[in-house]
């Protein structure tokens, strides 16, 4: 069986970390760091539904980090 790879959020150490909070912090922070949704918005002062709202527009590109 694969080893399933989990992810903690840089700023609070949730883990793990959701697909879409792992791929969302990637196409944004070129993977530097991942974080979770809330600081992740905090990072970068923007609203969770902007992220939320980037998901979406990433998923619809067909991007496979949300696959
Ligand atoms: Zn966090």
């Amino acid at each position: 069986m694969r080893k399933k790879k989990t992810y903690t959020c840089r700023a609070c150490g949730k883990s793990p970390l959701t697909k879409d909070e792992v791929g969302v912090s990637k196409k944004l922070l070129d993977g530097e760091a991942l974080f979770c949704l809330p600081c992740l918005a905090a990072y970068l002062e923007v609203a969770e539904q902007d992220l939320l709202d980037k998901i979406e527009e990433f998923k619809e590109q067909g991007c496979e980090l949300f696959a």
